[in-house]
Order: C-alpha cells, then structure tokens, then sequence
C-alpha cells in the first residue's frame, strides 16, 4: 500500500532543515543490513556518528595522544587545552554559568550515580524523601534505591496518568519539607513526552529541595538551558548526540557544588597527598579522579560543533513533523498501538502489535534491514503502568527521512499480511 496516499510527509523546505545535509556526514547509513539498506530507527538507544567524529577521534589517537594535566611537554598541554575546551562547550551547550559546573563522566547512568554518592551521601538521612516519576529510566531508579538503603532515605514514586504525564497534582501532594531531591527525566525514552521540568523544579525548590533533570533523551530533540530550568544536576550521555560511548557531562549548579563530596579518590582530584593529611584540588577535577576518556572528549567536542551547526529549531521542527507523520501512518497498521497520548513528544514511538510479541516485531523488522529496540526499555515500571512487560520502540534522528518511516509501516504492514 501506498502509505504516503493519505499524509503529507514532511517538506523539505528550500532553504530549511533537510535530513540530507545531515545524512550524507553518516557512512554508516550507507551500509546494508540483511540485504537491504539500512534504516536506523534505534536512535534513542544510540545515535550514529557523523564522520567528523570519527576523525576527531582517530586524528586525536593519530597525531595528538597524551594525558593531560600532567607532564610540562607541548603534547600534555595540547590535549589539556582540547580537554577543557570540551569542557567549555559543554557548558555553552546546556547553558551553563561556567565551565568549572561542567563534570565529565562516562554518561548519564554515571552522573546519576555521582549525584547519588556524593550529594546524596552527605545530604541524605532517614526519613528523608526522593521523588523519582514512576516514568523513570531504570539509572534515574535505582542509584536513589541504593543510596537511599544505605542512608535510610525514602524512593518515592510520583505517578503517572492514563495518557502517561506525570500527575502533578499527586507530585504536589508529596513534596514535602522531608523531600530532599526530585529526580526528573527532561524526555521519557519510553513515551517521548516532555514533562513540565520548569515547573517542577519550581516547586520542589519552595521545599528546599534539589532537582537532578536526566537530559539523556533530551539533548538531541530540545534546546537545553540548564540556568533556565533552574536545574541543580542536569545529566547526559554523548553517545545520545552523535558523540561517542564513554562520555557524557554532569552540570552542578555553582551554589550546589560546595555540597559535593568526593565520590572516587585517585589522581587528578587531588591538591596534594601525604599520610597524614591529604587535600584535594576544587570541582571539577574533584569528581573526575583518574584518567578520563580524553578521546571521548574528542569526540564529544567534534559532535557540539556538528550539531551546533545545525538550526536547532529548525531541526527540532523536522523531526517533530517526522514524528507525527510516522505516528499516523503507523496507525494505518491493524493492531498497532502507540504508548501515551500526551501532545509534545520527542522523537520516540513506543508501540505493541496486537498477535506479536515486541522482540518478533523486532526481528521481522530486522529482516528488512530496519533496527528498532524491543523490551522493557530499562524503564519497567513505566511500562507496568500499560501492564506491559516489552513493547517495540521506533526512535528518530535528524538523519531519518519520511522515506524510512514508510519502509517501518510497509514492512509492518507485511507482519500483519503475514499472520
Ligand atoms: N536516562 C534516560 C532517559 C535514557 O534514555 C538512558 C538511556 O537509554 C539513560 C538515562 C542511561 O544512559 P546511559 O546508558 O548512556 O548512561
């Protein structure tokens, strides 16, 4: 069937955004998958990496390679220089006040960990409350549950509605002068849709309280401004913006950072070291003992000026278009249900197909060359609220095109044929 028949698929406005002048940086994209072309619809697991990523990190290793922050030679001082520069496009990037509120970690899962260790350690005690959306990632769960045994501290849900917003008058309910952090996903990787983080963070503010935002998902799809939102940690993974695996960023709010505590010991965090008394250099470097993935920052560095590049808005609008494009031609396939119903979703379709279960719709897919993600999505209790145990999730880029969301729905519509 002719899918684009009834829907218009999105323009490719003259002078606009075009999925092609992102596209053609992708080598990847140029590969076939089971005999077919491949279509990379697994976006919010991982991103592909453009090309000048790619060089980054091979001409780093090629022609660059040091440690840094040691060593008076030229190379150790380059890759420092490289090094912070990173550090000072991060911080451009979300927003931030300064680059020394910029934490480099192996992504999000980690700086969630971080918070959790070295905030929460010092900060948390019995009878104390986190609040963590029932709609959370499994790392924005679980590194609270840990801490929270150890300090005797309370994980409380916030739960969501039918359409999958988060219920914000329970969430008002249960702050409380004991809630000490909420901890909030910017996007739901399960459901696309964007909480009032703003908002939120307000009024748990009024409480004293803290605000940890999980950008993970975010970061591709929205502008970020961590000073906007007024976020106390905002957290997230390069490997999520076209960025290697291996590094991600935590931003601390300046008045905040004063409230961490060392989290790991080794080089780099310290000022100097003897037996008897150890100090210990300012945040950043704090948090970041031992060597850190200097070539991740490579990459991550090369990835913000990639996509920096871009018209933001205008891309954010594209994919927007793609989404809701792909949202009713995947509705033309019988049985197939879309998660959630709240407007403003991120690029990301979770969905079931009636008679077939998640990982089959994956491998059928598969087949035709098409990588989509089934499972619990690390977000179980997200997806209890459907009463699911594993769904499907399609997932976009600014690289996908309506071409490919045809391909989804033409071979899904073959699933159905088949059965
Ligand atoms: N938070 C959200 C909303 C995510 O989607 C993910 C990854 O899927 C994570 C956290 C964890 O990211 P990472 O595995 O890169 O640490």
């Amino acid at each position: 069937p002719d899918v684009t028949e009834r829907i218009a698929p999105p323009g490719r406005r003259p002078g606009g955004f075009t999925p092609e002048s992102a596209r053609k940086d992708f080598p990847i994209l140029h590969r076939t998958v089971n005999g077919h072309p491949l279509v990379w619809l697994d976006n919010a697991a991982t991103t592909q990496k453009p090309r000048q990523v790619i060089e980054a990190i091979a001409g780093y290793y090629g022609t660059a390679n040091s440690n840094i922050h040691r060593g008076a030679h030229t190379m150790a001082r380059e890759a420092t220089e490289m090094y912070e520069a990173g550090r000072a496009a991060v911080a451009d990037f979300l927003g931030a006040p300064s680059p020394d509120s910029i934490v480099f970690v192996r992504g999000t899962t980690e700086a969630v960990n971080l918070v959790a260790q070295s905030w929460g350690r010092a900060n948390l005690g019995p009878g104390d409350d986190i609040l963590v959306p029932v709609l959370e990632h499994h790392s924005d769960i679980v590194p609270w549950q840990l801490i929270a045994r150890e300090t005797r501290a309370r994980v409380v849900p916030v739960p969501l509605l039918a359409d999958g917003r988060i219920d914000q008058d329970a969430y008002a309910d249960l702050l409380s002068s004991r809630t000490r952090l909420v901890a909030i996903s910017q996007a739901s990787n399960v459901l696309g849709t964007v909480p009032p983080v703003r908002e939120m963070t307000a009024l748990a503010h009024r409480y004293r309280a803290k605000v940890l935002v999980d950008g993970a998902q975010a970061v591709a799809h929205r502008p970020v401004d961590v000073t906007d939102l007024d976020a106390d940690f905002y957290a997230f993974s390069g490997h999520k913006l076209y960025a290697p695996t291996g590094i991600g960023a935590l931003y601390v709010k300046p008045g905040v950072l004063a409230d961490l505590r060392p989290w790991q010991g080794g080089g780099n965090m310290i000022d100097s070291v003897s037996f008897e008394r150890t100090t210990f250099a300012p945040v950043p470097h704090l948090m970041e003992a031992g060597t850190g993935n200097i070539a991740g920052v490579a990459g991550l560095l090369a990835a913000l000026k990639w996509f920096m590049s871009f018209d933001r808005d205008a891309v954010a609008a594209y994919e927007d278009e793609l989404t809701a494009y792909a949202q009713q031609a995947m509705a033309m396939v019988p049985g197939l249900e879309i998660l959630g119903s709240a407007p403003g979703r991120i690029a990301v379709l979770t969905f079931t197909v009636a008679g077939h279960d998640p990982a089959a719709v994956a491998s059928w897919l598969d087949r035709d060359g098409i990588a989509i993600r089934a499972g619990h999505h690390c977000a179980q209790p997200a997806l209890a609220h459907y009463g699911l145990e594993s769904a499907a999730r399609a997932s976009f880029a600014l690289y996908n095109t309506p071409e490919e969301v045809d391909e989804l729905v033409a071979s899904l519509l073959r699933l159905h044929e088949s059965a």
